[in-house]
């Protein structure tokens, strides 16, 4: 392992996003055209921080046409990045409508010790109050930080420090817009410096590995008097189901003969539409209850949100995993009971 530097470098990525937002003269509206340098010219207190900073400029993209493709492409630069030692800890800027998928799908890419934070930003820089400057600085310190070694992909936002695995977006303009509903944050930058606070309860084992399959991956989610005819005809062009389950990981009884059938052809996972807590697996049984449908092949996601669900069983799909994997995969990444041990 080769020893963190004295002076660290961190390479700033960036992606697009508010963060990297102007209004357009046309209409006012904001559009990204900023790259990673000038970011990092609205950050003056860098200039004194004792970092080597580098910008690269990978996509200039609002966080809504981000695909699959870029953050696996993205990864592969990164893990290149830190690997031959051009790094010692990463920031990747991007649209916040997406991060809290790109986070987790980079958590379950890369695996080097060089710390990979990913932030954004509320507010647009030229709106008054722009958080961009503030976050950019919070993250570059977390990456700079010998604590933040070998923690993985982390998502920095208002000072405060997340896990991928557990981060939600939960408002659609706040500053504050970025959460863990189950754990709370893992820590916080306070004055200029990473405070730790906790870590994660499982760190993904990243699939780094080629990942060379197509994988359609469908998330469906369970709505009051939605009858099964929607869900049924989408079933032939997935390689793969997520069902965002009403509660615990509930569904209307009409569907469970479709999800039964389909789980004996594709994996079919069970996560919450609620945004916060887990999936049970024995409380309920009747027809459509998580028991029920658990005893019909599914697999519970767990603290898993259905967007992250979506992302493993991508991932898993592309790199080939069977059955079992896929099942034996899903129990600690959502730290169920069975998960344990
Ligand atoms: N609201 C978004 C952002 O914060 C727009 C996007 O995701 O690009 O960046």
């Amino acid at each position: 392992m080769t020893k963190p530097r004295p002076r660290p470098t961190v390479v700033v990525v960036g992606l697009g996003g508010t963060i990297a937002m102007t209004p357009s003269a046309r209409d006012g509206a904001a559009r990204p055209s900023l790259s990673a340098q000038d970011l990092l010219d609205a950050v003056p207190q860098l200039d004194s921080a004792d970092i080597d900073i580098q910008t690269l400029s990978f996509a200039s993209k609002p966080g809504a046409s981000l695909t699959l493709d870029d953050i696996e492409t993205l990864a592969s630069w990164l893990r290149e990045m830190a690997g031959e030692g051009t790094a010692d800890g990463i920031v990747v800027t991007q649209g916040t409508d997406t991060l809290e998928e790109t986070a987790y799908l980079l958590s379950l890419l890369y695996a080097e010790q060089a710390p990979l934070v990913v932030s954004g930003a509320m507010r647009a820089p030229h709106l008054a109050g722009a958080d961009g400057p503030a976050n950019l600085l919070a993250a570059v310190t977390v990456a700079a930080s010998p604590q933040a070694r070998g923690l993985g992909v982390l998502v920095v936002f208002n000072d405060l420090v997340f896990d991928p695995a557990r981060v939600r977006k939960t408002h659609s303009t706040s500053t504050h817009a970025f959460a863990a509903p189950d754990t709370g944050p893992l820590g916080a930058v306070v004055e200029g410096h990473l405070r730790l606070l906790a870590i994660p309860a499982h760190t993904p084992r990243p699939l780094t590995t080629a990942l060379h399959r197509p994988a359609r991956v469908m998330l469906y989610c369970a709505t009051l008097g939605d009858d099964e005819r929607l869900l049924e005809p989408l079933l032939s062009q997935v390689d793969g189901l997520v069902i965002a389950g009403f509660g615990v990981g509930h569904v209307p009884e009409t569907w469970v003969p479709v999800l039964a059938k389909a789980a004996r052809r594709i994996p079919v996972v069970l996560a919450s539409r609620t945004g916060g807590g887990t999936t049970l697996t024995r409380a309920y049984g009747f027809d459509g209850s998580e028991k029920d449908l658990l005893s019909r092949g599914l697999i519970g996601a767990g603290h898993l949100d259905p967007y992250k669900a979506r992302l493993l069983l991508t991932v898993l799909l592309r790199a080939g995993a069977d059955h079992d994997t896929i099942r034996a995969t899903y129990a600690p990444a959502g730290t169920t009971a069975e998960g344990r041990g």
